[in-house]
Formats: C-alpha cells, structure tokens, sequence
C-alpha cells in the first residue's frame, strides 16, 4: 500500500490520493453517454456563474485536499475550456506545494486557441476525449456538434505548445463506434499519443445504458492485438484506471479502462469537486458533501478539513463492483450526472 505524505483512508483502507474539479457543468458538446441533448437541451438550467466556485475558493479548498494527501489534481467539467480565464486558475494551482500532478480532459474543441496559455500557466498533462476519426460517427455521438478536424488540430497545437504524453480518452459502443476503433490505434500510434479505449458506462441517470451495448476490453484487446501485437505494462501508479500494454513494435503504448468487465474500485484513489462545490467520493454517487455553502458561510479550514477528513474515512464507495446489484433496486436514488462532477 502507497504511503503518500500524510494518508487519510478509507473504510477499504484506500488512500485519498486524486482530486478532480469540476469547473463548469456546460459544455458545447451532447455526447449521448454524458449529456445527451433530449435530457439537456436548450431548456435544461445549467448553474449560474454566481453558483460556480470561484478561482480562489478552489485554491484555497484544493490546499486543504493536499493537505490531507491529494497529490494529483485533474480539471474536468463539463467542457472546462468553456470556463472563462482558465489559465488563471492553473496559475493559482500550478504553486501549491505537493501536487506532482495538475491536468485537464477536454473535447479538444476550444484547444487549439488555449493550449499555450495552458501549458505556460503550469498545466503539466493532457486528456483529450475522440471517440471516433470518421466524421459521422463522431457526430452521432457528440449530438452532431463538433468535428474531428477540429479536435486534431487542437491535439497538434498542444504538442506545438509543448505538451508530451497527450492521453486520447474514447468511449467505445457496440455498433456506434466499435468499427472505427483500429483508425484511432493508427492514428496514436503515427502520431505518438496515448489512447485509451474507455467501456461504456452507466454514469448519470439519461443515457439509456444497456450491457449489451458495452464492448468489453478484452475483445478490442484481442482485435488489436492480432494488427499490433502488444505486451502487458506496469501500472505508472497506485491506483492508475487504465491497464497498460505497450505495441511489440515500439510505437507506443495503449490503455483499456474497463470499469464494467474488470472493475477497479478496490484501489480508487479518486474524489470529486463539483462546479457548486459539492464533495463527492464516487462517480456513480448518489450523496455528496455541500462545501460551498460553509465556506461562503466564513468556516475555517479547519472545520472544512473536517468535513472532508469525515467524508472520506467513511467512505465505502465501490460502485462498478456491485453495478448490478445496485441496478436492480428499485428507486434508485438518482446519481450525480458525470458532467457535473467530470468522468
Ligand atoms: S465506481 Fe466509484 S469507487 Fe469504483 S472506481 Fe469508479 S469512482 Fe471509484
């Protein structure tokens, strides 16, 4: 077991190790497995900006998680470029002492416009989300918004700007974008970034998730494997989500997040900050911890390192583990949707 500074654990005795913030619950993009447009159109309210954390309620709560252990901090949302200035909150969290790792996942969208800003206020690793290469599919699942063009081109401003080991997050459906996935191994692999193949989850409550639609890793595992012949890899970390294989031939390294045929809670590290300031310690959550409300209300860090220090000693989170479980209850209570908290 990882001993990071000054551990705090919970009740499966796991270290709280990675922090993500969540900084804006909007986003230009409806993929149908976050945010889909039927459920969030134009007349869904999204939070008002006077509800957002501002930059300094985040440094100032992102000093206490670090405080008690979080040593890797991810920007998510949401579309976190969407949230005006960004670069400033990086700068802000890019001095606090102890964190080893500030990142951010993006549609890749706004990227190309923000990346050196990004990489000049401190950011140190990317994530960009491609679910797909080939236009149409791209668009069935991005609610017809966006284009891969315009993603690549932010991936290739990044590089320019100086980013390394871009990671490139998609999330694989049975006959949406299953095909498509040997371009996008092509394409990481000419191109030198990370991809990662993500199985199809039952985040939120409006994606209509149906195990039948899931493609296992193990499957896309063998499928690429017979192209490009790949070798098991060390984990980077304690705790890391994707399990590792480098290609045979040295062009690089690819990753499968496999949260419903191989679930990884037993070494979840991760907590979640929403935009509105609500603590969360899983991301298929029901309940959560209102931080913002005795922050805004003058508590010190104290009593806001004791509201956190409680919520994860108590906490017994192991969702994926126990999906089916759950999904056969009646009235479930609903779940935090994932672009409130990020993925
Ligand atoms: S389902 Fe919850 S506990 Fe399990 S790995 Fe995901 S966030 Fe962690």
């Amino acid at each position: 077991m990882p001993q990071t500074k000054n551990s705090l654990f919970d009740t499966f005795q796991r270290p709280m190790q990675d922090l993500r913030i969540s900084v804006i619950d909007r986003c230009n993009f409806r993929c149908s497995y976050c945010m889909p447009d039927a459920e969030f159109g134009k007349h869904y309210s999204f939070l008002q900006t006077k509800d957002w954390l501002t930059f300094g309620e985040i440094t100032r709560l992102t000093k206490i998680f670090v405080s008690l252990g979080v040593s890797k901090v991810r920007l998510t949302g949401g579309e976190p470029l969407l949230r005006p200035d960004l670069h400033e909150l990086i700068g802000q969290l890019s001095t606090i002492k102890n964190i080893d790792d500030l990142a951010l996942t993006t549609n890749g969208s706004f990227l190309a416009g923000q990346a050196a800003d990004l990489q000049k206020a401190g950011l140190r690793r990317l994530t960009v989300s491609l679910d797909s290469l080939d236009e149409a599919t791209f668009k069935k699942l991005s609610g017809g918004r966006g284009s891969p063009t315009e993603v690549l081109s932010g991936i290739t401003a990044a590089k320019q700007a100086g980013f390394r080991n871009i990671k490139i997050n998609a999330v694989i459906q049975k006959n949406i974008n299953e095909h498509t996935v040997l371009d996008l191994v092509d394409y990481s692999r000419s191109s030198g970034h990370i991809l990662r193949l993500i199985e199809y989850m039952d985040v939120g409550n409006c994606n209509h998730w149906e195990s039948t639609a899931v493609v296992k890793s193990n499957t896309l595992l063998e499928q690429i494997n017979a192209q490009y012949p790949i070798e098991p890899l060390e984990a980077n970390y304690y705790g890391e989500v994707a399990e590792r294989y480098r290609f045979k031939d040295g062009q690089g390294e690819i990753g499968f997040i496999s949260s419903v045929s191989q679930p990884f809670c037993g070494t979840c590290t991760r907590l979640r900050l929403s935009t509105d300031g609500k603590l969360y310690t899983c991301l298929f959550a029901s309940q959560s911890i209102d931080l913002a409300t005795p922050l805004r209300n003058g508590a010190t860090d104290t009593e806001l390192t004791a509201l956190i220090t409680t919520a994860w000693h108590k906490r017994a989170d192991k969702y994926s583990e126990n999906r089916y479980l759950f999904r056969s209850i009646d009235r479930q209570a609903p779940k935090v949707e994932m672009f409130q908290i990020g993925g």
